[in-house]
């Protein structure tokens, strides 16, 4: 039996124990994932929590996706980039820092829209924009990020993207995806309207991606055309699925995962 975690403060919203017990019981293996609150002062006790809590693997977090670094032994080369870990490995006393948000954002990306060399637009420019610009630069895409403010450039240690503000879109460049990486649209905001940027911005061609899932479709989506747009769900699963990879060595199940969280969603609804 392996112990599994997410820590993070607060804790509660994290649909991470949902997503792995679903996976567990799919697998059926008697494995199983808590969500563990960690105050940002008790965060130098984390091998205490690994050996308390005997885990076997933990993921990491709002606070600590970039302070969990200075704990671990070891992290991998595109955690390492970004700055941010969202995924511990454990091998005995050692500690792996990794990134799951990159692969997992990928992984959904392509399997559902296909490989190409795409121009992207990330609009945003905080911890997901970060995650989502490592993934299509690792494609070889050629990714533009479009941020509210030039500080938010700082955040960034790599310089393979072009840098715009929003507020100088003018909606005759020519982008093949456009991603939302900022929470504009979980309230029902309209991102074209809320930040004046021009319809013509999206080709009929063009596909989108909104890292929000909850609404499953905000008005952003709706500019794309039925096909062409994927929301923030599968990003998460997929994330979940490449942690439990990096645990385990197995490949996690999807639909299980998916059935959980509608049922979950429907519930709530
Ligand atoms: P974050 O680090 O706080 O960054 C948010 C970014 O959005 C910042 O660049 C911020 O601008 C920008 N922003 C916020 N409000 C804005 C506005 N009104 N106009 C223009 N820009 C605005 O948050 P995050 O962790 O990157 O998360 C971003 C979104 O992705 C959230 O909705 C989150 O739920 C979602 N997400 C989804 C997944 C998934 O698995 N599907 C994973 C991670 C995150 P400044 O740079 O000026 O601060």
């Amino acid at each position: 039996m392996g112990n599994y975690a997410v820590i993070g403060y607060p804790i509660s919203h994290s649909l991470s124990p949902l997503i792995h017990n679903a996976n567990f019981e799919a697998k059926g293996t008697d494995d199983n994932y808590a969500a563990l609150s960690v105050h940002p002062d008790h965060l130098q006790h984390i091998r205490d929590l690994v050996a308390s809590k005997e885990l076997s693997g933990f993921n990491v977090t709002i606070p600590h996706k970039e302070a969990i670094i200075s704990y671990l032994d070891e992290v991998d080369t595109d955690a390492k980039k970004i700055g941010a870990v969202n995924t511990v490995s454990i091998d005995g006393d050692r500690l792996t820092g990794h990134n799951t948000d990159i692969t997992g954002y990928m992984n959904a990306f392509l399997e559902v829209f296909g490989q190409a060399k795409r121009r992207v637009l990330i609009i945003g420019a905080g911890g997901a924009a970060k995650a989502v610009h490592r993934a299509h630069a690792n494609n070889g895409d050629d990714v533009t990020i479009a941020a509210r403010r030039i500080e938010s450039f700082k955040r960034f240690t790599d310089d393979d993207f072009k840098a715009m503000l929003i507020s100088d879109i003018t909606g005759t460049e020519e982008f093949d995806a456009i991603v939302n990486a900022t929470p504009v649209g979980m309230k029902g905001e309209d991102l074209l309207k809320e930040m004046d940027i021009p319809e013509s911005l999206i080709s009929g061609s063009a596909v989108g991606v909104d890292l929000i899932y909850q609404p499953q479709k905000t008005k952003f989506l709706e500019y794309f055309a039925d096909g062409h747009h994927m929301n923030g769900m599968p990003m998460l699963i997929h994330q979940a699925m490449d942690a439990y990879g990096i645990w385990t060595g197995e490949e996690g199940d999807y639909g299980a995962i998916n059935k959980k969280y509608e049922e979950y969603i429907g519930g709530k609804s």
